[in-house]
């Protein structure tokens, strides 16, 4: 089992390095981060041994679990399911970076619970992209006024943008709705703005050449989950 997994791992950072280059991008611009929801404390400590840091959490009773086994390990996690209000306070006590963070409400419940004993918890709002009622994260039209009201909030840094779009086939069809969110990032110039959350197991070559920085990996890296 271990072994496979492994071998997963490497052959996502493969292709990682492989959309760069297909891009013109520089080799190692893009981050992984690998998205453990559903997998045990071991399959984090195997990658953790083979040099990954950042692992991504949506559930976040079951993160809350992880990172008890795993004190002793030097991860950075990141929260990206979505946000109840009453999650708020075990995200910003247990986390380093937020990705879903879709409105004012749960922003200033984020900046009024982070602990002053840590650093501004690292933000990136959630897009919708791809204009269905049903999918989270701000609609275009109302982005650029929750950029201002967040970059009020102190104990929040407001780092970039993510996206889920819905599932599309081809390359050039999920390129779409990515480059959408790759313009709206580039409006947002200004401090601290340098992270561009994009990409899953489906569709991280079309991400990577609209611009990712980081690409959010679970079935590629872990298998699917059960
Ligand atoms: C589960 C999840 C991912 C990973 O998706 P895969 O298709 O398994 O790579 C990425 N982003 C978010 C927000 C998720 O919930």
């Amino acid at each position: 089992m271990t072994g496979s997994l492994v071998e997963s791992f490497e052959t996502v950072l493969e292709s990682m390095r492989a959309a760069e280059k297909a891009a013109k991008r520089e080799p190692g611009s893009v981050r992984l981060l690998a998205v453990a929801k559903t997998r045990p404390a071991e399959d984090l400590i195997c990658l953790y041994s083979k040099g990954q840091r950042h692992f991504g959490e949506s559930y976040l009773q079951e993160a809350l679990e992880k990172q008890k086994h795993l004190a002793a390990y030097d991860i950075t996690w990141h929260f990206i399911g979505p946000i109840q209000s009453n999650k708020t306070r075990g995200i910003a006590e247990h986390f380093s970076w937020v990705h879903s963070v879709d409105r004012l409400k749960i922003a200033v419940r984020l900046n009024d619970q982070r602990p002053d004993y840590l650093a501004p918890l690292n933000v990136c709002l959630q897009v919708n992209v791809s204009a269905e009622a049903s999918k989270s994260g701000v609609t275009l039209e109302d982005l650029p006024a929750l950029v201002a009201e967040v970059r009020k909030l102190p104990n929040l840094q407001l780092r970039g943008l993510m996206a889920i779009p819905s599932k599309t086939q081809g390359f050039e069809g999920q390129r779409v709705a990515y480059r959408l969110l790759r313009e709206s990032w580039d409006r947002l110039s200004g401090c601290g703005i340098d992270t561009l959350s994009m990409g899953m197991s489906g569709d991280m070559r079309a991400a990577i050449a609209e611009g990712a920085t980081l690409v959010r990996i679970g079935t590629a890296i872990f298998g699917e989950r059960n």
